[in-house]
């Protein structure tokens, strides 16, 4: 079974150079106190597979790929076979995680089943499970220890809020990935503002983090900033 939980037919945003449509997946193995999705990680399945499959099949040479979001895609063990129905049919694939579920992630990395990988890195580990209610740092950094050696593109991105992280533990994360030789773009996505309610009933962030006081030596991207 696939939580499929949305689909949205095409976009040019989210997919780093691609037209790709977006698949959303219910479920989420974290409960991050800033996560607006509530709707999406407790929402259940609400589409077939079969139905993403046959809009896929109607637009191939139309569109370059699909987004796996969510949620976390990899709650799905299946997706292994969905992935592999995306990739026969042409489709790159995006896939969005927090990376826990180090065993999928691996199993498409090594099968050629996924393109580019967006892996969350919420927080340090002391601030981890504060962050997420999630205890597995230990997996998380599996999974970025494995990327790291991989052959397959993927960045590592923070979402700040700074009620919850500071300049500190971004700098403590720029020192962790350059001892263990990061070589692309660490990227620090400002807390998106939104009137909907998060999975911690947090508010607006009081002030924003300071960009002069984060260490340049690693290669930064700034989202909404
Ligand atoms: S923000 Fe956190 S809780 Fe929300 S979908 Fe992402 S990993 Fe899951």
């Amino acid at each position: 079974m696939l939580g499929i939980y949305s689909f949205q037919k095409f976009s040019t945003l989210d997919f780093p150079g691609k037209l790709a449509a977006i698949v959303w997946f219910s479920g989420c193995n974290m409960r991050c106190a800033y996560c607006y999705n509530k709707d999406v990680v407790f929402g259940g399945k609400k589409i077939e597979e079969e139905k993403v499959l046959e809009f896929l099949k109607s637009r191939i040479g139309l569109l370059d790929g699909v987004s796996f979001t969510g949620g976390c895609p990899t709650m799905y063990p299946n997706l292994i076979g969905f992935a592999t129905k995306i990739k026969e049919m042409g489709f790159d694939i995006k896939l969005d995680t927090n990376g826990i579920n180090y065993d999928v992630i691996k199993e498409m990395a090594e099968k050629n089943l996924v393109d580019y990988i967006a892996l969350d890195f919420k927080a340090p580990r002391e601030k981890f499970y504060e962050i997420t209610k999630n205890r597995h740092y230990d997996k998380f950094e599996k999974t970025l220890d494995f990327l790291i050696n991989a052959d397959v593109e993927f960045e590592v991105r923070t979402t700040v809020h700074t009620d919850l992280l500071d300049e500190n533990d971004i700098n403590e994360i720029v020192n962790i990935l350059e001892n263990k030789r990061y070589k692309g773009v660490y990227y620090l996505q400002n807390y998106f503002e939104t009137d909907k309610e998060t999975i911690g009933n947090i508010g607006p962030q009081k002030r924003k983090l300071d960009i002069s006081k984060i260490n340049k030596k690693i290669p930064l991207g700034f989202r909404n900033f």
